[in-house]
């Protein structure tokens, strides 16, 4: 349940219903909001003169749900806003992993060429084994500042882990929780203490309810900026990658209030379908879309036959804006 307590109750008292309650306290929009499991379905009486208003949820998708929220929410990727009544489709580019200096310029110069904002690139990798590239860390980390600094760039890189999660959140602009993190509660709680803008990737035997709890996660805590990213499940198919859930994106668009950003690459694993897919999800009328471009794939250290050259971005970059202002957006 989320209970709006009514303006005039003082703090105080608003800290011990919450304590009453063992609910979460959050401002949000401005309301004091206290946030109990979906289990409560009635208030306790005493604390009717208390509250302004509440709502009840059949399940624990709460502060997510269009239920709560019915417009959905807007969120800044750096001077960009995406949802809320924008109609942007934002495309983030950049390598799988920061792998040199030189790499990452000539990914940050290609996205500032095209008019792009956001810049990409993996520091802590989560690899399959502990013998591929695990990311260049902190010096990583380094160089996407740098990038930031010298072009104005806005920078998303992921957190494996809750280790390093405060050097994370220090140094990028978004925090990428991976599908292999999205359940790491040590990264989820860290990220609900900021304000930064947290991309929750669905794991990829995720279902659609325990996606949307993750961000309760981040939400309930008192970040309000979260945005899904559906990245592709795990199927009986081994021809492609993973089967990107165009059904659930679809489900979260009719029933969740967070915006969607859609990662073909992954989803597809072979730079060859990543174009098509791309536009079919732009065509879908989506939030963004997270690409994965390196200047020579063959050689990239991760994600190596996903990965689009350069003028396969560009070209791809070229051919977006005309699906997308068939359906009203803009790519930006
Ligand atoms: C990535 O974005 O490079 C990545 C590792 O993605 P995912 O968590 O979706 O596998
Ligand atoms: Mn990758």
């Amino acid at each position: 349940m989320v209970i709006q307590i009514k303006n005039n109750v003082s703090n105080q008292e608003i800290q011990e219903i919450s304590k009453k309650l063992n609910a979460f306290h959050i401002i949000y929009e401005g309301k004091q909001l206290l946030i109990t499991g979906s289990g409560t379905k009635s208030l306790p009486v005493e604390m009717e003169k208390e509250v302004e208003q509440y709502w009840v949820f059949d399940n624990d998708m709460q502060l997510s749900s269009r239920k709560f929220k019915k417009d959905t929410r807007s969120v800044n990727f750096g001077k960009v806003a995406i949802g809320g009544n924008s109609k942007n489709t934002i495309l983030i580019g950049g390598p799988c992993s920061v792998e040199s200096e030189e790499q990452i310029r000539q990914s940050a110069q290609l996205l500032v060429k095209l008019g792009l904002t956001t810049l990409r690139g993996g520091c802590y990798k989560p690899r399959t084994s502990p013998y591929s590239f695990q990311g260049m860390g902190l010096e990583g980390l380094k160089l996407l500042a740098k990038m930031r600094e010298e072009y104005g760039l806005t920078v998303i890189t992921e957190a494996r882990d809750a280790t390093h999660i405060d050097e994370i959140i220090d140094y990028t602009d978004v925090i990428q929780i991976g599908a292999k993190a999205m359940y790491d509660q040590g990264i989820l709680r860290a990220c609900s203490k900021i304000n930064k803008p947290v991309l929750i990737k669905r794991g990829f035997g995720t279902t659609l309810q325990e996606f949307v709890q993750a961000a309760e996660f981040v939400l309930s805590g008192g970040n309000q900026n979260v945005v899904l990213c559906e990245r592709g499940l795990r199927t009986f198919e081994t021809a492609t990658r993973f089967t990107l859930d165009l059904c659930g994106v679809a489900w979260l668009q009719e029933y969740s209030n967070l915006p969607i950003i859609l990662d073909p690459s992954h989803a597809m694993g072979y730079a060859y379908g990543v174009p098509n897919l791309a536009r079919a999800c732009t065509a879908m009328g989506i939030d963004g879309l997270l690409i994965e471009t390196h200047p020579n794939p063959k050689i990239a250290k991760s994600d190596a036959s996903q990965q689009l050259d350069h003028e396969e971005f560009q070209s791809l970059f070229n051919s977006l804006h005309a699906v997308a202002s068939s359906i009203g957006y803009k790519i930006v």
